[in-house]
């Protein structure tokens, strides 16, 4: 089978550039597993947050918010979103972090509303005292991922896309001007080879003898508790400001808390280590007066970052024909409807979509790294 495009990995990544390149262009997905989804695009926190990933990121998430609100026609769902407010916070020796943090997105016109005493304690109940200070943002959302990357997988064949399931991709070499592919299961050709493969990036790039732009995977866990007294299902996602912990409710009695790990890690199946569950307890507890009566669950997923932390989107510049759409680190799922459209406009040589039209891509392309 032939394609003008093949992208590899089914991720959110590959998934929404899929549905936004189909109907322009003839695509192929190539996925190992059995289930799109396995990997990060299954196991995230599932969280809309505009400075999460710093002051570059911050662009691609406002505008990838505006669509997931109400995502276009022929998406069945009428928003992907849900609002929780989130609240940053720091103790009263961090004030220099909540500060510094201020300044880092002082360009970004998010609106960041300082929070403290009574304020910060009846938005969290049973807050500890050493948590004095906080950074309020309203305009945040849960999001429903599974529903999400379903719907872009439901419109890419919709239009056209064929996509291939446990067809691991094992070899690819340059023939007559094209790609000839092998996977575990079947052969194909394209014109276009898209690297959406997540943490196996490095991999594909090897595979297609593209540069190594080392973009390397990290393992962070996510533990899900059963709390002894319920607390309210809308209460704030809370993010320390050091970087050391987040959580928030997942429903009236569960809550979904994180110790911000990031460990190194081989691409893999990644699993949750106790340790990082036990800290993950440890630190919330210090946090809120939220008794925990049991772990439910527990899970890790691999968030991969390109040296400098921003994603990489674009031709390799010496690989002919291979195109990377790969570190999206901690923000891939909030990122997904932007990068599509910028890639795919990247891809199929037209104008981008007037959503991104405002971005500058070449922040994000790989010659960076030339
Ligand atoms: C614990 C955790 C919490 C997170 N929280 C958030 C959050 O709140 N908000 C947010 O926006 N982001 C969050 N993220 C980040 C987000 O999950 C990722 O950025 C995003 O899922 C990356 O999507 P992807 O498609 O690139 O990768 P993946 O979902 O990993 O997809 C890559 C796919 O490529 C496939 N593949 C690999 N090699 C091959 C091959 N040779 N042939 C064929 N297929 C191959 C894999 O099987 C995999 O399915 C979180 C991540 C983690 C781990």
């Amino acid at each position: 089978m032939s394609f003008d495009v093949a992208i590899v990995g089914a991720g959110i990544a590959g998934a929404s550039l899929a549905a936004e390149l189909a109907g322009q262009m003839s695509v192929l997905l190539i996925e190992a597993e059995d289930q799109p989804g396995y990997h990060s695009t299954g196991r995230s926190n599932a969280f809309w947050h505009p400075t999460y990933g710093g002051p570059h990121i911050e662009p691609l998430t406002t505008a990838s918010g505006t669509w997931l609100k109400q995502p276009p026609v022929g998406f069945p769902h009428t928003s992907f979103l849900a609002q929780r407010d989130a609240i940053t916070i720091g103790r009263a020796d961090q004030l220099h972090l909540i500060e510094g943090f201020e300044r880092r997105f002082a360009k970004n016109n998010l609106v960041l509303q300082r929070v403290s005493g009574d304020d910060l304690v009846q938005r969290v109940p049973g807050l500890g005292g050493d948590w004095s200070h906080g950074i309020l943002e309203t305009n945040c959302f849960d999001i429903d991922v599974a529903s999400f990357h379903a719907a872009c997988l439901a419109v890419a064949k919709r239009k056209g896309a064929v996509i291939a399931m446990r067809a691991r991709l094992t070899e690819a070499q340059r023939l007559n001007g094209r790609w000839a592919l092998a996977s575990e299961t079947q052969n194909f050709e394209a014109a276009i080879v898209v690297n959406a493969a997540g943490a196996w990036s490095n991999n594909i790039a090897r595979l297609c003898g593209a540069r190594d732009i080392a973009v390397t995977p990290y393992r962070r866990t996510l533990t899900q508790v059963r709390l002894k007294k319920p607390v309210s299902p809308h209460l704030p996602f809370i993010i320390g400001i050091d970087g050391s912990f987040y959580f928030r409710p997942e429903g009236s009695d569960r809550v979904w808390l994180s110790p911000h790990d990031e460990t190194l890690s081989p691409p893999c199946d990644a699993a949750p280590e106790e340790t990082d569950v036990a800290i993950a307890i440890d630190r919330f507890q210090r946090v809120v007066d939220w008794p925990v009566a049991a772990v439910e669950h527990s899970w890790a997923g691999l968030r991969s970052f390109a040296p400098d932390r921003l994603p990489v989107y674009g031709f390799d510049p010496d690989c002919i024909d291979f195109f990377w759409c790969a570190g999206q680190g901690g923000f891939g799922i909030q990122t997904a409807p932007a990068a599509a459209k910028l890639c795919a406009a990247l891809i199929a040589r037209t104008e981008p979509d007037p959503m991104v039209a405002g971005i500058d891509v070449k922040v994000y392309a790989p010659t960076r790294f030339a």
